[in-house]
């Protein structure tokens, strides 16, 4: 295949652009090469620049869950268009999507609706810093909570790929209110709150850690955390940006049964448009203004066309009683294959799964933490990542990151995915 149109692009770009790209992941830095650029996306393929078709592992990083250009969501967006595309004043979509998010999510009475997982992480830790009157707060190395200054602490995805974990232009008074443990480790959790008694506001974690490779919790881990904030007078905060509503209806809290005391989306939420949202039960949310003392606001929370979308994505997902358990037979599937494919071939791997989140890492050891994660051989992650995009199979350019299955996937894509990595095995 060739990337000839591509890399002009991407020359193009890089003069107006810094790095040529809008969000650091998209870059090729972590493998070599220049982005690929897209024309247009439908199901489970991509269409380039150049004219190749590329079979999507990514998903726009996740919300594309039922495949590109999902024909209610987009039958949604075009509609609400007509009428309007933003009017800072309350519509009623906003009401019919929360209530949607509200019946399918556990634990949760009201949800606010903003414009990226990042702001609603951010904005679910002033909340909780508000609510406890604490400051510090507990996050995971290698888990990536957005890009804002308190989680540009060891955090994962892009920040971990490009070897800057720890932001030039976080001030040292902010990374000191961000207290750092270890995934899966809770003795090293209790311990840091043992050390910071009363003063920790919230703990927040990927309940599945998506930003490191795929990384399960060890059983009895959340379990953990769970007792330890409620003993403690820490709000627990699940960051379901990427679980939510992927790996069930109620994401991380139905699946693993743990109520955490606030949530976050994004993602799928927004069914591709820019839409994240924080919940919780409502003596929580009602601290928030107007009728609470913390502040939060946004021109274009809760835009029409964003909840117009994201409202067809969730209905679609609500409707099909089976979806969650058809994306998990898909990705055991290609696991199975993955597997096969490796063994066969004498590569050393392991391959990390929760329902339709899926990650293979180059070295035979359990990743179940960062430092796991970092063990991996990146020559290898390269070849294998650019011998199935010869093959017209697109992964994320990074070791780092989850695959994201769709759908839109069927049966012969997966095959084809598995005859193009054992391909590739033989070269590793
Ligand atoms: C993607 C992601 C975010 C950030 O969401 P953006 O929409 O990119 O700001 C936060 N948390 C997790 C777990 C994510 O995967």
């Amino acid at each position: 295949m060739l990337y000839q149109r591509s890399s002009q692009l991407f020359a193009d770009a890089e003069k107006v652009i810094p790095g040529g790209v809008n969000s650091p992941v998209r870059a090729f830095k972590g493998v070599g090469g220049t982005p690929i650029f897209v024309k247009s996306a439908k199901g489970a393929y991509l269409i380039d620049e150049d004219g190749n078709r590329l079979i999507d592992y990514i998903n726009s990083w996740g919300p594309m869950i039922l495949g590109h250009a999902y024909e209610p969501v987009v039958n949604a967006i075009t509609e609400k268009a007509k009428l309007g595309t933003s009017f800072g004043m309350p519509t009623q979509l906003e009401t019919q999507i929360a209530e949607l998010a509200v019946s399918m999510v556990p634990n949760i009475d009201k949800i606010r609706f903003v414009n990226s997982g990042t702001e609603a992480c951010m904005s679910a830790v002033r909340l909780a810093r508000g609510y406890t009157k604490r400051d510090k707060i507990i996050k995971f190395a290698g888990c990536y909570h957005g890009h804002s200054d308190s989680f540009l602490i060891q955090a994962g995805s892009g920040a971990l790929t490009f070897g800057t974990p720890n932001s030039p232009g976080v001030t040292e008074g902010t990374a000191k209110d961000t207290l750092l443990a270890t995934f899966n480790d809770l003795q090293n959790v209790a311990d840091i709150v043992h050390f910071n008694k009363e003063t920790i506001a919230a703990i927040i974690i990927e309940p599945v850690a998506g930003n490191m490779g795929c990384i399960p919790p060890a059983a009895g881990f959340l379990q953990g955390l769970r007792q330890l904030c409620t003993k403690n007078g820490i709000l627990l905060i699940f960051d379901e940006v990427m679980t939510g509503f992927r790996l069930a209806k109620g994401g991380a809290q139905e699946l693993y049964n743990i109520k955490a005391d606030i949530v976050t989306f994004g993602k799928v939420i927004g069914g591709g448009l820019p839409v994240g949202a924080f919940a919780a039960r409502a003596e929580i949310m009602d601290y928030l203004a107007p009728i609470g003392p913390v502040y939060q606001a946004g021109t274009l929370s809760g835009n029409p066309l964003a909840m117009a979308a994201g409202l067809a994505m969730l209905q679609a997902l609500d409707a099909d009683a089976a979806i969650f358990e058809r994306l998990d037979q898909k990705t055991a599937y290609l696991e199975k294959g993955i597997r096969e494919a490796l063994s066969k071939n004498q590569v050393g791997f392991t391959v990390n799964r929760v329902g339709s989140m899926i990650s293979v890492h180059f070295d035979k050891n359990p990743v179940t933490d960062l430092k796991t994660a970092a063990n991996g051989d990146n020559e290898s992650f390269k070849k294998f990542f650019h011998g199935l995009l010869q093959q017209g199979v697109y992964i994320a350019p990074s070791a780092y990151e989850t695959w994201f299955i769709t759908d839109a996937l069927t049966y012969e894509d997966l095959d084809f995915t598995i005859r193009a990595i054992d391909e590739v095995a033989k070269i590793l």
